[in-house]
Formats: structure tokens, sequence, C-alpha cells
């Protein structure tokens, strides 16, 4: 459900260490160079440099709610998203073209509640108005598709946030696709998404949620072992 765009930067960590070395004034010849100087930059939080690559992709399939989600993170990102204006919603099929959370009794009851908003929606046409009008009545649950194009350092950020099991299961689904298909673009790719995007707890080493997951110390817990620690030295 997510495509990767030939403008997606396949080279990401030599972009980083080529634009990086210029300022530097090294040598910028030597890909292999580039790369470990990239990965030096990332991990003293020189992360402006990871502003540089760009991800392109089509992310088709998921709830406008979840996109929803994805569009609170404003910073180094751009998309533009299907239009309820001029996309006809009618022919939308409630049992495949919707996101489904539920099951047995509760998937039927969900099912009727969006077959009787896609009747409503069809009755408001055939009453004469227009898709743009008719459109108000559509659900949250209704899968969309944008074309979204995020940079590194915010993809980063965005992985951190949106792969913590704090996050909705539908845009940690969404987070895990993403890093599926970038981490078989290159070995670049590869690296990045094995070391980069993880859950915020794992990039820091502590959890700071207040209904933790429990997977890393509490940022309260940790804080106190490292008074404890100054104490003990
Ligand atoms: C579990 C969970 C629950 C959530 N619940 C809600 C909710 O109920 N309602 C809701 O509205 N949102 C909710 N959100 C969204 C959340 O509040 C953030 O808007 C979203 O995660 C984007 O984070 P961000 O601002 O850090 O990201 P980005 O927009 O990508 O920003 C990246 C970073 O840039 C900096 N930055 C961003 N904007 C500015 C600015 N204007 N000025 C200065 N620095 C800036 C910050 O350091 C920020 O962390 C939730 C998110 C999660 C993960």
């Amino acid at each position: 459900m997510i495509t990767i765009l030939p403008n997606t930067d396949k080279e990401p960590l030599n972009t980083i260490g080529y634009c990086a070395g210029i300022c530097w004034n090294s040598p910028v010849d030597d890909k292999e160079k580039n790369i470990k100087r990239a990965k030096a930059c990332i991990r003293s939080g020189h992360t402006r440099t990871a502003e540089y690559p760009d991800v392109f992709c089509i992310v088709d399939g998921y709830s406008a709610r979840c996109i929803r989600e994805l569009y609170t993170h404003i910073i180094g990102t751009t998309r533009l998203q299907s239009s309820t204006r001029y996309v006809d919603a009618k022919s939308m099929d409630t049992e495949k073209e919707f996101y489904y959370p539920f099951k047995d009794e509760a998937r039927e009851v969900y099912k009727e509640g969006l077959d009787s908003i896609m009747n409503t929606y069809t009755k408001l046409e055939e009453l004469g108005y227009p898709k743009e009008d008719a459109a108000n009545i559509l659900p949250l649950g209704m899968e969309t598709k944008i074309v979204w194009k995020i940079n590194l350092r915010a993809l980063m950020h965005f992985m951190n946030m949106r792969l913590c099991t704090r996050a909705y299961k539908e845009i940690r689904a969404l987070s895990l696709e993403l890093k599926e298909k970038l981490r078989v673009v290159s070995p670049e790719w590869e690296w990045i998404c094995d070391n980069l995007f993880v859950p915020k707890c794992e990039a820091v080493g502590y959890c700071d949620e207040d209904h933790s997951c429990g997977r890393k110390i509490s940022k309260a817990d940790m804080l106190e072992a490292v008074e404890q620690w100054k104490k003990n030295k």
C-alpha cells in the first residue's frame, strides 16, 4: 500500500556525507568516506545534515483518520491528498475500502453504520448536491491516498514517535510498512532503517510516556538511578 517513488534519494548517507564534507573542506569523491562521515554526523546529533535526503512515496489504503495523525507532523514534510471534491465516493466498497479494527458482531455493527453513511452520501448526490457537499458525511475510517514527501530528519522523528506502542495501531502499521519498503531500496537505507527507525525509547534509552509499555526504564527512574550513581561515585 506504500509505493516508494523514484525521486527518493537512493544514497541518503552519501548525500549527507557529501554535503557535510564540503562544509569541512574534506574530499567528497569517496563514497565510503562520505557514508562514514554521515554516520558520525547523525551519531553526534548534527541532524540538520539529515535534511538533505528526501523520501517521496504514495501512501494508499490507510484511513483518513490515520492520515490526519500523519498530518500532525508538520516539519520537513509536505503532501497532496486525494480530493473529496472531485473523487466520487459512491462506488467505495464498505467491505474493502474502510479501516476495520473490529471482529465478529462488532464488525457487522460497524459495516451497517458504513453502509448507512454511504447510502446517505448517494441520496444526497441524487438530490442534486455535488460530491463536494455530499462528502461532509464521509467517515474517518474511509481509505484515502496521499503523495508524501518527507526529509530523513523528519522521518527519523516520525518513526521515533509512531513506532512507539503508545501510537495507534494503524499508524504504527503504516510506519512499519514504510520502514520495510525503504529497507530494500539500498544498503544505505537498510542501515538507516535498522539503526535509526526505532521507537523513541530505543533512540534515547528511556521512556518518557506516562503510560509506558515497560520496554525501557521510565525517565523518572532513569533520573533517580543517575542521582544514585552520582552519590556512589
Ligand atoms: C500517542 C500519541 C497521541 C497523540 N495524541 C494527540 C491528540 O490527542 N491531539 C493532537 O492534536 N495530537 C496528538 N498527537 C500528535 C502530537 O501531539 C504531535 O503533534 C505529533 O506527534 C507530531 O509531533 P511533532 O510536533 O514532534 O512533529 P513535527 O511537526 O515533525 O516536528 C518535529 C520537531 O520540530 C519541532 N517543532 C515542531 N513544530 C514547531 C514549532 N511550531 N515551533 C518550534 N519547534 C517546532 C519540535 O521539536 C518537534 O518535535 C499524538 C501523538 C502521539 C504519538
